[in-house]
């Protein structure tokens, strides 16, 4: 087995109906998509095909993953674990509330970047165990770029703050 398969056994063991669909054959992935691309004003037009996304329990994909490394499926599947385990701790109703209901609103989206920070702290520290600290440091921009752009509704477009919780992450890191 695959460092991949392996990991997906272990969340398959935690999460028992866990499982792993392309976006393409869903109807409402592509309706996600198109509604995101239009309440975004066309920001966020790459979800069905860059996007991975865990909605009641299952990872919904692009193509690109058969193309991904073992590596980088296990460092996006250690982020998606995190969404798991919140949708667990906070149940499915609060947790597409807190996530899905609001775009624009400044203090809503708070609850939004506060779930996907706990997830990117995950993809950090998974990204300097696999690769190494140097790798996880190279993130920052791209990560900033996520939480203060439209791929996720400009969910709080401070960068400043972006920047310390990144810092104060790296500074947590043992390895
Ligand atoms: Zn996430």
């Amino acid at each position: 087995m695959t460092i991949a398969e392996d990991f997906i056994a272990e969340m398959k063991r935690e999460f028992p109906r866990f499982s792993i669909r392309y976006k393409r054959e869903s109807g409402l992935q592509r309706a996600i998509h198109h509604t995101l691309r239009v309440v975004t004003l066309g920001g966020m037009s790459t979800y069905a095909t860059n996007y991975h996304t865990v909605l009641f329990g299952t990872l919904w994909v692009p193509d690109s993953w058969d193309r991904m490394s073992d590596v980088d499926r296990v460092i996006l599947l250690r982020h998606e674990r995190v969404h798991l385990r919140q949708r667990a701790r906070m149940g499915d109703v609060v947790m597409s509330f807190v996530y899905l209901v609001p775009i624009f609103p400044l203090f809503l989206a708070y609850g939004r970047a506060r779930i996907e920070w706990e997830a990117y702290e995950e993809t950090i520290t998974a990204t300097a165990e696999l690769v190494g600290k140097d790798a996880a440091r190279a993130l920052k921009p791209q990560i900033v770029r996520r939480f203060v752009g439209p791929d996720y509704g400009w969910m709080w477009p401070f960068p400043k703050t972006i920047e310390r919780w990144f810092d104060e992450h790296i500074a947590r890191l043992s390895c």
